[in-house]
């Protein structure tokens, strides 16, 4: 099976298989890069197509994982991991303890913690058998508000450098999803006094935040062509795309979901449009940087991680700035500072 001529192999430092018989366990852990610390990033369970599927994924996110880390200040490394096969048929105890029981093997040069398909429950259940993972129930907590608190800034960020004013008042603000961490940043985004058009498939989430925060509802597809100031994808990864960027009236593109772009060439386009991007990784850090503060050698303090956040202000600043200086898109110099900070340290 091909790993090192996988396009998205770069030079990760170890890709491990793991299986269980007694179990049904088949797993990757892709360990990208430990430079700065033990390598960090979620489980993600998926029923993928074919094995060859599994592991570019788990390239690519381990990769992504070693960027956001560095970016974030954070001095961990990257990897992820991921378990083949349907959520919804194979969890059980014993699978988890199997996965856990690798994790242990690997000594600590891994973390992992949750992601798509995997709760707390589940990464409890490898905790049973290593202390190799993160983000348990009543340690950090849940990381949403921390993301929400990023990303909020991220957009005040954004709008300083557009328009050398953060002030929120009657800024138009569409928001994309209304889950865990857009429930957070609509609160914020209200009390600073935006106005906040919403939409979401879940018509009780759009409810909530309508009542809430006196938000105007919009349809699903309508968000892309509102007259506002700020489109704030938090649902689904790829929204910027060929079809959609046509569309955009927004002049800042700055929310929490993963994976924004669709291509890496849409970061250009937009650029040319005039948009400003917030790059994903860099907006949606708060999270995992509440995390790290489970580790830290002092204990966990929700004072110390709030400030650690507040610094992704200060690093989009810094990334939109150098964009503006070389003419080149946002989410490539973010690119270049993780490769920066990585060869030279936090
Ligand atoms: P969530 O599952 O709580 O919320 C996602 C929301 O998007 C849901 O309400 C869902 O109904 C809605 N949605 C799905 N498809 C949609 C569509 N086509 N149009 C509109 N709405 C749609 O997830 P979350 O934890 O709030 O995360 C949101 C995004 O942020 C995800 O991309 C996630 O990967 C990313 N992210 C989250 C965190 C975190 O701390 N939770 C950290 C970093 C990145």
């Amino acid at each position: 099976m091909a790993v090192f001529n996988q396009v998205d192999f770069d030079n990760h430092e170890q890709v491990v298989f793991c299986s269980d018989k007694e179990s049904g366990l088949r797993a990757i852990v892709a360990v990208h890069n430990t430079k700065l610390g033990p390598a960090v990033g979620g489980c993600r369970m998926w029923d993928y197509a074919n094995d060859e599927d599994a592991i570019k994924d788990a390239l690519r996110l381990s990769k992504g994982m070693t960027y956001k880390n560095a970016v974030a200040r954070l001095p961990f490394g990257g990897g992820k991991s991921v378990i083949i096969g349907n959520a919804k048929e194979i969890k059980s105890e014993q699978l988890f303890r199997a996965f856990g029981r690798h994790l242990e093997q690997l000594g600590g040069r891994y973390y992992s913690a949750e992601d798509v398909n995997i709760t707390c429950d589940d990464v409890a259940l490898m905790n049973k058998e290593t202390n190799y993972v993160l983000g348990l129930e009543g340690k950090s907590g849940n990381p949403s508000p921390f993301t929400a608190y990023g990303t909020f800034l991220g957009i005040k960020a954004a709008l300083q450098h557009q328009r050398g004013d953060q002030n929120l008042s009657s800024v138009k603000v569409a928001v994309q999803g209304l889950g865990a961490v857009a429930y957070g940043l609509c609160k914020y985004l209200h009390e600073a006094g935006a106005r906040l058009f919403v939409t979401d498939i879940n018509q009780q989430a759009v409810e909530r935040v309508v009542n809430d925060f006196s938000a105007t509802a919009v349809g699903i597809d309508e968000i892309y062509d509102l007259d506002v100031d700020v489109y704030a994808p938090c649902a689904l990864g790829a929204t910027i795309n060929d079809e959609t960027i046509a569309r955009l009236k927004a002049t800042i593109i700055a929310g929490c979901a993963n994976n924004q772009l669709a291509e890496s060439r849409h970061g250009e386009i937009v650029r040319e449009k005039g948009i400003l991007y917030a790059p994903d990784y860099v907006i949606n850090a708060g999270g995992i940087i509440n995390v790290y503060y489970e580790t830290a050698p002092d204990g966990y303090s929700k004072m110390a991680s709030l400030e650690h956040v507040e610094g992704i202000f200060t690093t989009l600043t810094e990334i939109f700035a150098r964009s503006e200086k070389e003419q080149k898109s946002t989410h490539l110099i973010a690119d270049e500072l993780a490769q920066e900070i990585i060869k030279n340290g936090l």
